[in-house]
């Protein structure tokens, strides 16, 4: 059955100027785009980005572009591209074109050659460290660089034969000439085209220059005819250069960037760049880990796209950065899976418990609601018998006042099944509890509307002879800080208890479940089917969230 999703949350500033845009006939169609750089895998934040992107322009009947923004070639890979293709698409998204910022390099070139014509940008053979050290400082201005006054003439020729090979990488680069005085560092000449003899994923040797990121992004976008650009915070500052690009390129469209603060979560890392360092070290199992922030990492987990776009509307779209809950995410997840995923016993620390009036042999089928909350999904049988299993901390020994559970001389509920009572404990010689003796009393079948007497407790089971093993993957934050810009605290603040592996049982029914199936298992959550681990003989279940939050685990982690 479908969720219902929430709708576009409330407006956003974006949106605002969109519909004044539309209203006033700036623009009759928006075009907005995501532009990824394929060099890592897109993770929460990015989600963000890619709602707000597409659902605006499906709003006012837009459209969306996917562009990689593959200026980078060091870094990038088609993995990468792969990944982010199948990562929108599974967030239920799809684009109108799908652009590479390469496929313009020619374009690029072009432009930055009018550049030059035009006075506007200069071949530079002052080396990063001398362009960094002459570029100034908030309070005072830059130095020209010796070279900036180079005529065009020889500019030209210069940059031709930067593009034909014939210097080192880091040899020169082509800087737009424009005022090494402006108070905005940007503005101080900056860097639109380095050399790098490095193969590109997809135009291979062509290229031995490559244009910068403030160079082709707009220019990209003018070329795409992206009418709203939006961009994260810390582009406010490049709007300048910007608007500058497009104009001394003399591109036809106008497209104009908007800024909207980033996403950050608490005990969540979201840099590429720190992210990739968890997967190169092996401190996670992959990119899609179920404890990473990423997409795929989040949908191995078994988080929904429904979810996750629910999460990015309700946190909204503004201004001013500031940090989320990681438990807004869970919230969502909560939400969408409530009335869908079926609700089953599984039990993840086995404790053998023998029903000793029970026959020998006997195996009866009990009926059991698949959801309490949601009667369509109807019912399903289980089997009950002599020996079940019950988790190991639904038993203790000598319990403290107020323990409902099960204790000697104490009588319980089994869900869906019998009352039982606890008549004896056997032990090894270390005293360690190997097996709990308990009576049942047949007059107390679920569902028979049994009222003779009342019990505190309910607890959960898995027959023994029908059960089927399994390994459960519980999970708490990987990271015990928010983002740190201090790289050391970074994988010093690494929770040592991120994943904890437990074997247990599930219901016999469990037998069809396939990869990414959820379930929310009594009492312990929402569960997924791991894609990766469960194999023909083995299942393995990673816990999505606790029925609760577990802001309190956490908290003492
Ligand atoms: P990193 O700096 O970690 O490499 P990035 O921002 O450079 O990340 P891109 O692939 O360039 O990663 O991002 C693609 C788009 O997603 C950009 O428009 C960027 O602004 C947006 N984006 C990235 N991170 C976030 C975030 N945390 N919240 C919202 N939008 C984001
Ligand atoms: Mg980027």
């Amino acid at each position: 059955m479908e969720t219902k999703e929430t709708k576009q949350a409330s407006s956003n500033f974006i949106r605002t100027i969109v519909i004044e845009d539309l209203n006033e006939g700036r623009t009759d169609r928006i075009v907005t785009r995501f532009p990824p750089e394929p060099n890592g895998y897109l993770h929460i934040g990015h989600a963000k980005s890619i709602c707000l992107n597409f659902e605006l322009a499906d709003e006012f009947n837009g459209r969306t572009n996917l562009r990689f923004d593959d200026t980078n070639p060091m870094k990038e890979d088609t993995e990468y591209v792969e990944a982010i293709k199948e990562d929108v698409t599974w967030l239920g998204f799809q684009w109108d074109g799908m652009h590479f910022a390469s496929d313009y390099f020619d374009e690029l070139y072009d432009r930055a050659v009018l550049l030059i014509r035009k006075g506007k940008a200069y071949v530079c053979d002052l080396t990063q460290d001398q362009i960094r050290a002459t570029r100034g400082t908030l309070t005072e201005p830059g130095q020209e660089s010796p070279y900036r006054n180079r005529s065009a003439e020889e500019n030209l020729d210069l940059f031709q034969r930067m593009r034909q090979g014939e210097f080192k990488d880091g040899e020169k680069v082509l800087r737009a000439k424009i005022d090494m005085a402006s108070p905005n560092i940007n503005m101080r000449d900056p860097v639109l085209y380095r050399i790098s003899h490095t193969a590109h994923h997809r135009t291979g040797d062509k290229w031995c220059i490559y244009p910068m990121y403030d160079f082709a992004h707009p220019l990209s976008d003018a070329i795409e005819g992206v009418t709203h650009s939006l961009c994260t915070l810390e582009f406010e500052d490049h709007r300048p250069l910007y608007d500058w690009a497009i104009r001394e390129c003399e591109m036809e469209a106008q497209p104009r960037q908007y800024e909207f603060a980033r996403l950050n979560m608490t005990n969540t890392v979201m840099s590429k760049r720190k992210l990739k360092q968890l997967v190169d070290e092996k401190i996670v199992d992959g990119w899609d880990d179920p404890r990473m922030p990423t997409i795929s990492g989040l949908r191995r987990r078994g988080f929904t796209p429904e979810a996750i776009r629910n999460f990015a509307r309700e946190i909204g779209v503004s201004k001013s950065n500031s940090i989320v809950d990681d438990r807004m995410l869970e919230h969502f997840i909560r939400e969408d899976l409530k009335m869908k995923a079926p609700r089953t016993m599984a039990v993840l620390n086995p404790l053998k418990l023998v029903i000793m009036n029970y026959p020998e042999g006997q195996t009866e089928w009990l009926d059991a609601e698949n959801n309490s909350e949601n009667p369509e999904m109807g019912s399903r049988q289980i089997p009950f018998s002599r020996v079940i299993y019950i988790e190991q901390d639904d038993f203790m020994e000598k319990p403290p006042s107020k323990y409902f559970r099960l204790f000697p001389g104490n009588e319980v509920r089994l869900k869906n099944a019998y009352f039982i009572k606890c008549v004896d404990v056997v032990k090894d010689d270390s005293g360690q509890v190997l097996e709990i003796r308990c009576t049942y009393d047949p007059e107390t079948k679920s569902g028979t509307g049994f009222t003779g007497r009342k019990v505190k407790g309910t607890i959960h089971w898995v027959e023994a002879t029908h059960a089927i093993a399994a390994e459960f993957r519980l999970f708490e934050p990987l990271l015990l800080t928010d983002e740190s810009e201090d790289e050391k605290s970074f994988l010093e603040n690494i929770n040592p208890r991120s994943i904890e592996i437990l074997q247990g049982f599930v219901e016999p029914n469990m037998k069809d479940a396939q990869a990414q199936d959820k379930f929310q298992f009594f009492r312990h959550g929402y569960f997924n089917v791991d894609p990766k681990l469960t194999a023909k003989d083995k299942i393995v279940f990673n816990q999505i969230v606790s029925l609760k939050s577990s802001y309190d685990v956490v908290q003492k982690a």
